[in-house]
């Protein structure tokens, strides 16, 4: 078949998966004469949330080509090194879910076995005392990794919590300067090749058409071109994950800037809190069947620990994905794909792995099947890896006290996040899938928070000598001690190197 390069792209969409598509695809492409135009709608606008994100973003940012403090400055971004989980597994109790490594193994021995053991027969302490992250984000520190040869400090591994909106322009400026043309207007139709059922043109409200060999759908949960012009279809997982409604509002810091997101369980759902330079992101994700929007919301607003800097702003979504996200000339990418709900900061990450997985199988107008349906493959069990993560904090619960919660004690788990925790469960084993997006070490953490502690040692433990394994936790935990110590405030660091061009409350309810 006669080789057939895509000439134009055409992106829906002007939020944060939109722009992002566009700035990636513009850097590759520019130099090959491809298209790229974008059309938004200030009319529908953006979603306007998401403000917490995971590590894999700071390879976007760098990969994109931008200046890691420029864009810090100018979306009131702030560091962060986890996501503190307080009253999931019962009242009281807190846990944090690090990024970055903890320990090391000892030959064959995972550093999860040993640990396991020692803990079991309390010789060793919590599980956030080994990591330089968990230990640093408890005291409000922060700093980027510098040379230091075998220290954790060669290896802090962070994200961002930024302000979404601000984001979005900042990437809008970078995908406009590397000549992205954008239309403001609003889609009115979409019309199909007769023959195939591709996606042949899109009509403006203004008349204009807009025609593109590959279309890109990032028009947020409406998912104007994968559903409503190509009737994909939706695989909806609320049987698994309660929640299908959010209220926000951002609000004044009050206290020392903290380097983690703290996400705690309530009465019907979650409540977030994301640090930003100039305010406080908080949100309260809930199920619309276990508590009315009035009442969730008094129970946020009741809660934020400064001045509300404006009106709730009220979210309704589905959680789930598309059954393809790659469908004839069309990829959705951002929440047109799916959603899952924000608890480990994870859709940024999918729009993020959408682009990427896109340029791996990026297409020519022959659309080769084979490729397509191997994009689907890897985002569908990439989505189901996370659901199943997620479930992981819901279905462990030993709450309760409220509907919710006993409703999520009663969840049919899949049997794909069932044999994780029977694994965990029997020996401590931790599995990791092909292009799964959480490491082992993730997986420990939220199975030990959720005190879904293992029964036996993992046999090959025993190999070790007790006092090599002392010595090593104790060390590990010192090490981690002295150079969390060490470490700046999170609040200088940030002065010192990248503090927001303005940081003041009209700027926070802008
Ligand atoms: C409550 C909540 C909390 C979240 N928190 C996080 C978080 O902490 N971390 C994280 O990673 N993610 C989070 N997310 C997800 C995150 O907000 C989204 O992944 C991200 O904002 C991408 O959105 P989007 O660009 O796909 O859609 P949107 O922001 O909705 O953008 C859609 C775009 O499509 C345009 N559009 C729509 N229809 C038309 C039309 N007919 N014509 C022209 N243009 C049109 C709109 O104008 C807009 O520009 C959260 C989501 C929710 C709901």
């Amino acid at each position: 078949m006669t080789a057939l390069p895509i000439r134009s792209i055409a992106i829906v969409g002007g939020g944060t998966a939109g722009w992002m598509t566009a700035v990636s695809l513009a850097k590759f492409f520019k130099a090959a004469n491809v298209r790229v135009r974008l059309i938004e709608s200030e009319q529908i606008g953006i979603i306007g949330v998401g403000e917490a994100t995971i590590p894999p973003i700071m390879h976007f940012i760098r990969g994109a080509g931008i200046d890691e403090n420029d864009l810090i400055r100018k979306t009131q971004s702030t560091f962060k090194l986890g996501i503190e989980f307080k009253d999931w597994t019962r009242i009281g109790h807190s846990y944090l879910h690090p990024f970055g490594n903890t320990g090391f193994d000892l030959g064959p021995v995972a550093f999860s076995a040993y640990w396991l053991k020692a803990f079991r027969e309390g010789r060793a302490s919590r599980l956030e005392e080994y990591s330089l992250e968990a230990t640093a984000a408890y005291a409000a520190k922060f700093m980027r990794p510098v040379q230091a040869a075998n220290s954790p400090l060669e290896k802090i591994t962070y994200a961002l919590h930024f302000d979404a909106s601000l984001f979005a322009r900042y990437l809008r400026s970078i995908g406009e300067a590397r000549g992205v043309e954008r239309t403001e207007g609003k889609v009115k139709s979409v019309a199909l090749q007769s023959d195939n059922g591709f996606i042949r043109a899109l009509t403006l409200e203004s008349g204009e058409q807009v025609e593109a060999d590959l279309y890109i759908d990032c028009s947020g949960f409406r998912g104007l071109l994968i559903e409503g012009a190509l009737q994909t279809g939706y695989e909806h997982w609320n049987r698994w994950l309660p929640c299908d409604r959010a209220v926000a509002v951002p609000c004044e810091r009050t206290a020392a800037l903290s380097s983690y997101t703290r996400v705690t369980a309530k009465s019907a759902g979650w409540q977030w809190r994301i640090p930003l330079q100039h305010r406080i992101g908080n949100g309260y994700v809930y199920g619309s069947g276990f508590i009315s929007d009035a009442q969730a919301q008094e129970e946020l607003v009741s809660s934020i620990e400064g001045k509300a800097f404006a009106e709730p702003l009220k979210l309704q979504f589905s959680t789930g994905r598309r059954k393809r996200f790659w469908n004839k000339n069309c990829v959705a990418i951002g929440l047109s794909a799916g959603f899952l709900e924000p608890l480990e900061s994870t859709s940024i990450h999918f729009i993020q792995r959408g682009i990427a997985l896109l340029l791996s199988y990026f297409p020519d107008r022959n659309f080769n099947t084979a490729d397509m349906d191997r994009y689907n493959k890897i985002v569908t069990s990439e989505y189901e890896r996370v659901r199943d993560f997620l479930l992981l904090h819901y279905g462990s619960t030993e709450r309760d006290d409220s509907e919710i919660w006993r409703y999520c004690r009663s969840i049919d788990k899949p049997d794909s996040l069932r044999e994780r925790i029977e694994l965990f469960q029997s020996c401590g084993r931790l599995i990791r899938e092909d292009n799964e997006l959480f490491p082992m070490q993730s997986w420990l953490y939220v199975l030990v928070g959720q005190n879904l502690m293992p029964q036996n040692d993992d046999p090959l433990v025993n190999i070790l000598d007790p006092r090599q394994v002392m010595d090593n936790l104790d060390n590990i935990r010192s090490v981690v001690r002295q150079c969390s110590a060490a470490m700046p405030k999170h609040e200088d660091f940030i002065k010192q190197n990248c503090a927001a061009v303005v940081a003041t409350a009209a700027a926070a309810s802008s």
